[in-house]
Parts: structure tokens; sequence; C-alpha cells
């Protein structure tokens, strides 16, 4: 029986497991808005694909006011809550409808699950399909389409179970900076993300570094609009992935985001599909060597249908079954923006790490 036991043990914690709910689709957003509740749709596709295949799926909770005082101020939590049952602009392009609220607790409930999911070993890796996004919202304000910074919550709760050190990558094509502003005094919460310079929301430089005890633990790969997958595959290999190692999270946060895709109306770059299961794998493989392959991550920005549910698809994949090596795509294109982000970027994150 304990031998059966631990073959279940082994068995399970190789597979990923989904947290979705049909209900993000009833965060409404106006006509015409990119971040639309036709994703949700996607993403309902893709868990009954999925779940067909055999892999689990559950329903988020909602997150806690505790959960989520962690990373944002009381006084904001309550002003989201006021929104309740009325539509309103929380900024330029960030709105709520009446269910707002209640399906942004569950956005990030889902991204908290998942922490506690991976965290108790009952499986190595698990992916939050949510929205709305979260890698925009700050302490005190909604922005960028997100209300609760969803990564944020995950990570501190992360944490808060006792994980020494928590990694974020964040390959959305938008800089996350909600998240950084989070953790940049914190050196147990290392912040990497790799984004379109200059850009929405403008913050992200190569020289934001993190404050006080935190210098050094964000690490910004701003990439010049265009960027392909050689590009993408260069700045992993000498800025993304060597810090990571060094690094070494006792859990990995992917803020995934898929507006890097060529096919997206926002994002300016030209990834294609299977570039983000190689961004995926090349971090299933940091986590396998550093944390027992712990990876959990929360869907953010993607907003070509298509690119979004056949990239979000390609993620899954990548962490779903045995570990295998990344196979990046040879679209032929020279690497000039990823050698010149990499040139931008290694002087000054050299002071902190070995690259
Ligand atoms: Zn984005």
């Amino acid at each position: 029986m304990a031998q059966r036991g631990r073959g279940e043990i082994e068995c399970s914690r190789v597979s990923v497991i989904l947290i979705h709910s049909e209900r993000f689709a009833e965060h409404q957003t106006p006509p015409g808005h990119p971040e639309r509740p036709e994703r949700a749709e996607a993403m309902d596709a893709i868990a009954n694909r999925w779940r067909a295949r055999g892999i689990e799926i559950v329903a988020p909770r909602a997150a806690t006011v505790e959960q989520l005082a962690r990373v944002h101020d009381v006084d904001y939590l309550r002003r989201i809550a006021e929104t309740a049952g009325r539509a309103t602009a929380l900024d330029a392009d960030t709105y709520t409808s009446p269910e707002s609220c209640e399906i942004a607790l569950l956005a990030a409930g889902a991204a908290v699950d998942a922490v506690e999911r991976v965290m108790g070993a009952s499986r190595s890796s698990a992916v939050a399909l949510v929205r709305p996004p979260g890698h925009h919202a700050e302490r005190d304000r909604a922005m960028g389409f997100c209300l609760y910074n969803n990564v944020a919550v995950a990570a501190a709760h992360a944490r808060a179970q006792g994980a020494g050190k928590v990694a974020i990558v964040d390959y959305d094509v938008h800089h996350g900076n909600g998240t950084q502003h989070t953790f940049e005094a914190d050196p147990h919460v290392l912040y990497i993300s790799t984004h379109q310079f200059p850009y929405y929301p403008g913050t992200g430089a190569a020289g934001e570094v993190g404050r006080v005890a935190g210098r050094g633990f964000t690490v910004n790969v701003p990439i010049e609009v265009g960027a392909s997958d050689e590009d993408y595959q260069t700045v992993f290999a000498h800025i993304v992935l060597p810090v990571l190692r060094q690094f070494e999270p006792d859990l990995l946060i992917v803020s995934a985001g898929f507006d890097a895709h060529e096919r997206d109306p926002l994002g300016g770059m030209r990834l294609t599909t299977p570039a983000f299961a190689a961004m995926t794998l090349e971090l299933r493989a940091v986590a396998e060597a550093c944390c027992f392959g712990r990876i959990v991550a929360a869907v953010e920005g993607g907003y070509d249908l298509h690119a979004f549910a056949a990239s979000l698809d390609a993620a899954i994949g990548a962490l779903s079954g045995p570990p295998s090596e990344a196979n990046w795509p040879a679209s032929g294109i020279a690497s000039t923006r990823g050698d010149a982000a990499v040139a931008a970027v290694r002087p000054v994150q050299a002071a902190f790490w070995t690259l």
C-alpha cells in the first residue's frame, strides 16, 4: 500500500493542474475593449480540451481580504468592493461591470490556489486561467485592465506559506509595473520582466533594479519593438535564465501574457506560438533544477483570440508530461534586438549577478 501511495504521488507530481471557472466571462468590459469576455470563453475551451486529456481542472475560491491586503491598501480594497453591482471606469482603460469585483477576487484566488497546490506538492505545476489580468495593478490603483495584482498576491501568499525565495518571470509584452513596485525593496522576491520598450506603461527601463535591500532583485529586460523568437531566445540565454539559476527560487511564478505574439493587436513583437512553449520549457528546466519543478503560471494579456488560445495551450503543454528540452523555433532572423537588450542590461545587472 505504502509503495503504491508513493507511486501515486510520483505520478501526480509530474502533471499540471488548471484552475479555472466559466465565471471569468462575467467581468464585462465596454464594446471594442481588447480585454473582453471572449478571452474567458477561449480559456473554457482550453480547459475542456485538457480535461479530455486527463488533466484535472478545479474551480477557484475567492481571495480573502487577508491575502489581498499583503499587496494592496485596505482602502483600495474597499473602493473596489464598492463597485459591486455597478459599471464604473477605474482609469482610462480599466472598467468594472456589476460582477467585476467578485470575478477579480476569483482571479486572485485562483493564483493563490495554484500556489497552494504546488507548495503543498500535490502537483509540480499549476496554471491559473483567469481574467481580469493583474500585473499592472498597483498597491492602491487599478490600471491597464487590472484590478488586483494576481501574481503579486500569489507570491506574497507563497512567502507567507514559508517559501524563502520566490521568482516571478513576466513575459507579457507590457512591463508589470505593479508587480515590480510591490516587491522592489524585497530581496526575497525576484522580478524579471521581458517587455517591449518604450511602451505602455512606461516603466521597466534597464536601470530600474530595485531599491534598498531589494537592489538587484528587479531585472528589467526592455526590448525594441519587432523582436523575434531569436531575440527572446538570446535574452533568455544571457539574462533571464542565468539570473534565475543564481537566485535559486523555492517557487517560480510566471506572469503568462501572450501579447508578444506576432498576431497580437496591441503588442508589436513577432513571437510565434512555439516560442511560448520554448520559454515555458526553459523556465521549467530551471524549476526542475532549483525547486522540484514548482511552477505557478497565471494568465495576463493576449488579445488576438486565436494566438492567445494557441500560445496558452502551448505553455500548458510545456508544463504537462515529462520535462523536455526547449525547442526554439528558427525563423532565421538575426537577433539584433536581443543582442542590444543584453548589451543594455548586462552592465547594469553585472553588479548583482554573474552574467
Ligand atoms: Zn500585456
